[in-house]
């Protein structure tokens, strides 16, 4: 998850946030270092911190385990999405790795309910899902939206979203079912509108990461992954133009074209969803069963005369 710039100053503003701010920074100026972790000593957060260059790694836990293991996997993400997108970590970076969910509110107050991370800043990240196996995904996650705001990037959100998904690796079957069900109902939510995602309820905001992921994953399919260093650059055009001058179609077509395939994709879905077609096809099915199980029956008839005549006929002398 990332939070847009008007957001973010929202996400930002208030005291008591800066007050920890400064808190933590003076813990980082004070601190005694032991094995490469100090010991955090601040009023806000008690747990431990390891520094390597210019990743700082913070847990409100004592695990140190945790934080040996995501130095490691920063290391590597960082690398799985530069080949992706060949987009490099430019600045600094903290990432706090919460376990307390009180702590999740003194910090990031504006955080939805529904979220297990966020980037408040280029330089921030939180990751607190309480699910131990999804830490890592939401690791994934947010690196990508930081080194998208590291290298000054804007996007559309459902771009941000879908590509920052794509590299989390994680697919949500619940999702999957919300897009079906949109379809259905015509309810599919224009990609532009997806700028509002973080204000939705999670109903609506799984809907608006499920067509993020569907967007992203069908705009690689139509155009190739080498149209992602293009789109990921960051030049005077807005995206809308970069993707033009990449693909020779608009976004709008696009988007139709998406639209089409999710149509495609999702016919199946009728059936499944609504049974009432099958009971409304059930006269036909039965009609054609009575008349395919006749001419099942009387061919078995004529075979048997057939084999009869045979049976009579080498019976009789010659
Ligand atoms: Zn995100």
């Amino acid at each position: 998850m990332w939070i847009p710039p008007e957001q973010r100053l929202r996400a930002l503003n208030f005291p008591a946030f800066i007050s920890r701010i400064l808190i933590c920074f003076l813990w980082v100026i004070s601190i005694t270092t032991t094995n490469g972790f100090a010991q955090e000593q601040s009023e806000t957060l008690h747990g431990l911190m390891l520094q390597q260059g210019s990743l700082t790694l913070v847990t409100d836990s004592q695990d140190t385990s945790l934080l040996r293991q995501a130095a490691d996997q920063v290391e590597k993400i960082t690398e799985d999405i530069y080949v992706l997108t060949r987009l490099r970590r430019s600045d600094s970076l903290t990432i706090y790795f919460l376990n307390n969910l009180h702590q999740v509110r003194k910090f990031i107050p504006t955080a939805p309910t529904w979220s297990g991370g966020l980037t408040t800043d280029p330089n921030t990240l939180y990751v607190y899902d309480s699910d131990p196996v999804e830490w890592l995904a939401t690791l994934r996650h947010e690196l990508t939206h930081v080194l998208v705001a590291q290298n000054n990037l804007t996007l559309p959100v459902w771009f941000n979203e879908g590509l920052a998904q794509y590299v989390a690796g994680k697919w949500s079957w619940s999702g999957y079912l919300a897009l079906g069900n949109a379809v259905l109902r015509s309810d599919v939510i224009p990609l532009s509108d997806l700028d509002m995602v973080l204000t939705y309820s999670r109903q609506k905001a799984e809907l608006g990461y499920a067509e993020s992921l569907g967007a992203f994953k069908y705009m690689l399919e139509r155009q190739g992954r080498s149209i992602l260093p293009i789109l990921l650059t960051s030049d005077d055009r807005t995206f809308k133009e970069r993707y033009q001058a990449a693909s020779q179609e608009t976004l709008l077509d696009f988007e139709i074209g998406w639209r089409e395939d999710l149509s495609r994709s999702y016919a199946f879905y009728k059936l499944v969803k609504f049974p009432d077609i099958l009971w409304l096809a059930m006269p036909f099915i039965v009609l054609i069963g009575y008349f395919l199980m006749r001419w099942r029956n009387r061919k078995k008839i004529r075979q048997w005369e057939i084999e009869e005549g045979w049976e009579l006929h080498r019976g009789e002398p010659d």
